[in-house]
């Protein structure tokens, strides 16, 4: 075997594919029967724009044609495609013209609310309000893509996976678990949020965390139908690619008058729609070194206040809610390890996974 991946999250996924794809015999190592961690636990929300600048953005946009292929490869359904970003307050205007500025702005546009009650008449942009639409993204239904996937790549590329074995140590490329030793030429690690297990020795130096977020799913009346991803004023200050330009303090300093609470929570607004016709909603944000297990119904009654206010949806029904963690703490997207020739070490250190986890794999493969 050429190479061992442990974890089957969409980093050590991204990996396997990338390496497959270079000729390299791939097995990928995973200690639960399945992934059922960040990976499969979020919006499924491939994003580029919004992205920090620089190389989080780039390897959105280079992550974002790779799901593009792997949806008519693999037979990935894109549930909707695109962004609208609700600007309801005037403050948010500046930080979208300003952004239409920089090359992250390409082919992003601001409509006025009348553009946007013909062509996206379930968001709530009111009568001077304004919102941007982005075309570049593109969103898929996790708990269905992922084992998707992990399968395509076992039938395209002959990738070996071994479910349910806890890798233990790493010595070379070989990886042992309580009951094999996996022998390869090379190992990548890419354990997503264990940051106390088998990359800790490489990790413990980083100021990693963990975040922990509350999700819902809600169930709409019938017919109601986005074609896009919805955001709203609270990402302008969360998401770097917009919260980084001078614009946003202003802003900032107007949401810390108004929505105090939602900032403490680090809740903004994302919602997305899956092929049942339920909403995907979230999201709060709050740092744990391990993560506290109850979720608070004061922060979901929240992300609920914001959805009602963007989108012209009054009555729905939650019917899932679940949390899940990433690893931050950090000023940085993502940490690449390399301790020698045989090893490199992958975590995302922030929540942008699914939209950069191929960008990521292609930037380790280019040097190694
Ligand atoms: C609620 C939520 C919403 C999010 N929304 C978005 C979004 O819309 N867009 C976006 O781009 N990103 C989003 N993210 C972030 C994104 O999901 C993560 O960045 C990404 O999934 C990280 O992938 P991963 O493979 O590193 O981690 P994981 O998916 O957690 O996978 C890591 C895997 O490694 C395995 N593992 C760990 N240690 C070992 C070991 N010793 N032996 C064997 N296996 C091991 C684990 O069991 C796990 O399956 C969100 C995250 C959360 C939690």
């Amino acid at each position: 075997m050429d190479l061992n991946v442990v974890g089957a999250g969409i980093v050590g996924l991204a990996h396997a594919l990338i390496a497959s794809q270079k000729g390299l015999r791939v097995r990928v190592i995973e200690k639960d029967h399945r992934c059922v961690g960040a990976s499969i636990r979020n919006f499924g929300f491939i994003t580029v724009t919004g992205q920090r600048s620089g190389l989080t953005w780039q390897r959105a946009m280079r992550s974002r044609d790779v799901w593009q292929s792997l949806a008519s490869e693999a037979g990935l359904r894109i549930e909707h495609c695109g962004l609208w970003m609700l600007a309801r307050q005037a403050l948010s205007v500046p930080v979208l013209e300003a952004f239409l500025q920089t090359e992250m702005g390409s082919s992003c546009e601001l409509h006025t609310s009348a553009q946007v009650q013909v062509k996206a008449p379930w968001l709530r942009c009111e009568d001077g309000m304004t919102a941007m639409y982005s075309p570049h993204e593109l969103r898929f239904e996790s708990s269905i893509v992922i084992p998707r996937i992990a399968a395509w790549l076992q039938e395209r590329y002959g990738v070996e996976f071994q479910w349910a074995q806890d890798a233990l140590e790493v010595q070379g490329g070989t990886v042992r678990t309580a009951t094999h030793r996996f022998e390869a030429e090379r190992a990548v690690l890419c354990p997503g949020t264990y940051l106390n297990g088998i990359a800790r020795p490489w990790l413990k130096d980083f100021a990693l965390h963990l975040t922990r977020l509350q999700m819902l799913r809600v169930r709409p009346p019938t017919g109601f139908k986005l074609d896009a991803a919805a955001m709203s004023d609270l990402s302008l200050v969360r998401y770097l690619g917009y919260a980084k330009l001078p614009q946003a303090q202003a802003l900032l300093a107007h949401l810390q008058q108004t929505e105090a609470q939602s900032l403490a929570d680090g809740i903004h607004l994302i919602a997305v729609q899956s092929e049942d016709g339920s909403l995907v909603v979230g999201d709060s944000h709050h740092p744990h070194a391990t993560p506290d297990p109850f979720s608070s119904d004061a922060v979901d009654a929240l992300i609920l206040r914001h959805l009602r206010q963007s989108l012209r949806l009054d009555q729905f029904e939650v019917i899932q809610r679940w949390t899940g963690v990433y690893p931050t703490g950090i000023d940085q997207d993502a940490v690449i390890l390399s301790p020698d020739d045989q090893l490199r070490i992958a975590v995302v250190s922030s929540g942008c996974g699914a939209s950069t986890a191929f960008g990521l794999a292609q930037d380790v493969f280019q040097t190694w």
